[in-house]
């Protein structure tokens, strides 16, 4: 009998485990589970265990690769629930509220995007800042290009990310160099949809920019791209912003209201996620939760360019689905604990606050559950991909000062969210294997 080399991956991860398999805010602490000292064993770039170590299955001689992160917390990969890659680049751009900031600095930027080498560059700029921030899904709007869409694509696919994106569709109130037409975008996407969505890890995403950017005509093309491929996401903005729903109103007078544009069109229902969703009527709270379409909270962005306090207390009362979004450039970071820290903020302002667990599972768990994701991504599950970040609560002197006074796995976790940055990921792994690392001499 002959043997022959198995060629198995093992991968075993020693540190504090933390996941999610349910909401805090429904399930209290069952939500989440917690092993300090804790192992997770990868099988080929998915979870076999996850627990304490001394429960692990696996015997060591089978394991073929080990990593050691005593004293840190490993935590599911975070998704970011919207974002804007092409906006990298104009991150801190001073404007006095939305529309201003679309004119003035996004439109002349995603311009550039024509150019090819601008779309790979970008890409590779995008995924290297992403991962440096723990974040391993992201739900990215690209731009009109069909080429900014295809690097992205191409780029998450050679880093075998899991990933969402697609073309923008724009096809009036927007310059001339960044409009395509009905039936360009239908064209466009359909063939973007053809090649990429279910690739490996990869998936697509209708995306009408929003409803003052397409006409009727397009907005009719969005609904029959929908129906080309079985789990496709519709990704757009809704109501963040009163001059925005106002401009709304005067393109469609016959909407009762601003989700109801979106509605008319089949474009409100399951797969669907919409940006923002800050100033909405008790209709459009209700229609979100039956139609069980998700929303994405993006706090740094809406308080960056003024837009509005989201109200958690109204969508939880209607149990929408909720996801964090960075929303870079409106929005200030790529951090999702810095988004937690200002999504904290908000909530205080609105007398509904917003605990530490529950910050760490929209982050999470409830950011893939946003994105139809939740059997894949976002918690330690057996059969789950092992996509991970690993935090460092001891990253700075004072967090490390900080944490020596708490007493609880809920105290540690609100100081990591509201002291936490880039600089708190020691490492990102995807499907097991390390991707990031953070080099020693903290930038
Ligand atoms: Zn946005």
């Amino acid at each position: 009998m002959s043997h022959f080399k198995s060629s198995r991956s093992v991968i075993a991860v020693k540190g504090n485990i933390l996941y999610f398999t349910e909401d805090p805010r429904i399930a209290g602490d069952k939500a989440w589970h917690y092993h300090p000292d804790g192992m997770l064993l990868i099988e080929n770039g998915i979870i076999q265990f996850a627990g304490d170590r001394c429960d692990c299955p696996a015997h060591e001689e089978a394991v073929t690769t080990g990593y050691d992160y005593s004293g840190k917390l490993i935590l599911p990969g975070f998704v970011d629930t919207h974002i804007h890659p092409p906006q990298l680049s104009i991150i801190a751009s001073n404007s006095t509220e939305l529309l201003h900031w679309l004119d003035t600095y996004t439109f002349p930027e995603e311009g550039r995007f024509a150019d090819p080498e601008v779309c790979r560059r970008g890409a590779e700029r995008y995924f290297d800042e992403t991962l440096k921030n723990g974040t391993t899904t992201s739900l990215a709007m690209a731009t009109v290009h069909a080429e900014s869409a295809e690097a992205l694509f191409r780029e998450a696919e050679k880093r075998n990310l899991r990933f969402v994106t697609g073309k923008t569709l724009m096809d009036r109130n927007a310059p001339d160099f960044l409009t395509d037409t009905p039936e360009s975008a239908f064209d466009e996407s359909l063939s973007l949809i053809e090649r990429w969505h279910g690739k490996g890890r990869l998936g697509y995403a209708v995306t009408p920019r929003f409803a003052v950017t397409s006409t009727p005509q397009q907005l009719d093309a969005a609904q029959a791209l929908m129906k080309e491929a079985d789990g496709l996401i519709m990704h757009t903005h809704l109501s963040e912003n009163h001059e925005e729903i106002r401009t709304v109103r005067e393109l469609f007078p016959k909407a009762e209201n601003y989700l109801d544009v979106y509605d008319h069109f089949g474009l409100v229902g399951k797969g669907s996620l919409f940006a923002h969703a800050i100033h909405l009527s008790e209709g459009e709270y209700e229609r979100l939760a039956d139609s069980g379409a998700a929303v994405s909270f993006c706090p740094s962005s809406n308080l960056f360019l003024g837009s509005g306090l989201f109200r958690m207390d109204n969508a939880e009362r209607h149990s929408i689905s909720v996801g964090l979004g960075s929303d870079v450039g409106g929005g200030t970071s790529f951090s999702q604990l810095y988004t937690m820290a200002e999504g904290f903020k908000v909530c205080q302002l609105c007398r509904t606050p917003l605990a530490a667990t529950t910050a760490f599972y929209l982050a999470t768990l409830g950011g893939a559950r946003s994105l139809g994701l939740e059997t894949r991504i976002g918690s330690f599950q057996k059969g789950s991909e092992a996509d991970f970040l690993v935090l460092d609560p001891e990253a700075t002197p004072l967090a490390a000062r900080r944490t020596t006074r708490t007493e609880s796995l809920e105290e540690r976790l609100f100081v990591l969210m509201i002291l936490g940055d880039d600089r708190f990921i020691t490492a990102t792994h995807i499907m097991g294997k390390p991707a990031y690392t953070r080099s020693e001499e903290r930038l």
